[in-house]
């Protein structure tokens, strides 16, 4: 069964999709597997905003005239497809940012100014990115609060006997990735909701690696807030959304000040806008969120189901191949997995291998990956991490094989 779905992609018509893949880098056809860090664009959405820039640009909501009729219409209908992908239930609780860093800062800021006081507590977990770290503690500083921390197995799960018993009267939030970016685990994190909602706890998705992979469902799921960037999901850079419950959107203050974030203004007095509006201040990146309506409606015609077995697929194929290598280390080895290969090799640096591979055309990334704190627990500097997308191909895993195999050879 398995095999019938994955051919439901036909990978040559989708690699066509995709221009940058016919590349080549230092004489080699490109193998991309960098996508965890962004990934590439179909003809589709880069079409959408030079067809945008050629044909239908003009700043939105404020004017009465019919380009500026017409991009508002535009901008809304994206507003609807995003909607409609992550199965919201209203269009307000649609939120376009610049990306999952500045969705979560949002919330940190509005939710914190808010609810959180001094001794009250935020708990992220082990596995997260910079981006779903920095912005709690920096909140948890100004408002004297403290971050507390969801333990890992050595695989890379979370414990979530120790989720349990972190959770108190005194925490007001928890944030927590949907996918891991440096070791591809999947959290539970139906289960991790279902706990915090025992206690009426908020609870924050950083979906910016679960997005371009799985099937996400925000009424299913019952968290309140999801972020993620359109970046990662074949759309542009620049622009990314905030779910969140109406409820609870309506309830935090404003982000950031401006146009368009406002009712009316007076010097002594300014009343704000309603949502979605309250939180998107000043002309926003248009031709972004008409690109991310391209990337999503790309996404629905491959179907995310299709895309999802696909990449499967490929993770265990590149696992059972790269296992065999003597030396390996795999980083990252939990039950649920999504399309992520971290590794190490003997005591060679990941650097070493990444600049190696990139010489024979294939694009890794090597580092911590955001993810110190991970790397810290962890007792590594860092990991070269191959990660996959659906338009990636099994004879790419064989190139990736091969050079990585030579490239131990030469530093051994
Ligand atoms: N969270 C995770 C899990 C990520 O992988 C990333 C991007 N690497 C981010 C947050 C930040 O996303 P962006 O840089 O697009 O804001």
């Amino acid at each position: 069964m398995l095999a019938e779905e994955k051919e439901m992609i036909d990978i040559k018509t989708v690699r066509k999709d995709f221009p940058i893949l016919s590349r080549e880098v230092y004489g080699k056809p490109l193998v991309y597997f960098d996508n965890a860090a962004s990934s590439q664009k179909p003809s589709k959405v880069i079409d959408a905003i030079s067809h945008y820039y050629e044909y239908e640009h003009s700043n939105i909501h404020r004017g009465v005239h019919h380009l500026s009729a017409e991009a508002t219409e535009k901008h809304e209908e994206s507003r609807k497809t995003i909607q409609g992908f992550i199965n919201a239930k209203y269009s307000h609780e649609i939120i376009f940012t610049k990306g999952t860093t500045d969705s979560i800062n949002l919330v940190a800021y509005s939710f914190g100014n808010k609810f959180i006081n001094g001794g009250d507590e935020v708990i992220v977990s082990s596995l997260e990115h910079h981006s779903n770290i920095v912005p709690w503690q920096m909140m948890c500083e100004a408002r004297g609060a403290k971050l507390k921390v969801i333990p890992i197995n050595d695989a890379g799960e979370l414990l979530l006997d120790e989720y349990r018993n972190l959770l108190s009267i005194k925490t007001k939030i928890v944030a927590i990735g949907h996918v891991s970016n440096a070791l591809g685990t999947i959290n539970p994190v139906k289960e991790i909701i279902a706990e915090a909602k025992k206690k009426s706890i908020p609870v924050l998705l950083d979906g910016a690696q679960a997005i371009p992979h799985l099937a996400v469902d925000v009424q299913e799921l019952d968290c309140d807030f999801y972020a993620f960037s359109a970046h990662k999901i074949f759309g542009p850079t620049g622009v990314g959304i905030l779910y969140g419950k109406e409820n609870l959107l309506n309830t935090i203050p404003p982000y950031q000040g401006g146009g368009d974030m406002i009712e009316t203004v007076t010097f002594e007095q300014t009343t704000y806008n309603e949502l979605p509006h309250k939180f998107e201040a000043g002309t926003p990146n248009m031709a972004g969120v008409i690109g991310l309506k391209a990337a999503i409606d790309y996404v629905n015609e491959v179907g995310i189901n299709n895309i999802d077995i696909a990449e499967h697929q490929l993770l265990e194929y590149a696992t059972e191949q790269i296992s065999v290598i003597k030396g390996i280390r795999l980083i990252g080895t939990a039950k649920e997995k999504a399309s992520v290969l971290s590794f190490l090799v003997n005591d060679i640096h990941p650097y070493d291998i990444g600049t190696i591979l990139d010489r024979m055309g294939i694009a890794v990334r090597t580092g911590h990956h955001c993810a110190e704190p991970l790397m810290n627990r962890l007792s590594i500097p860092g990991t070269v991490r191959a990660s996959f997308a659906f338009y990636n191909t099994k004879e790419e895993v064989d190139v990736f094989i091969n050079a990585l195999k030579k490239a131990i050879s030469m530093l051994s």
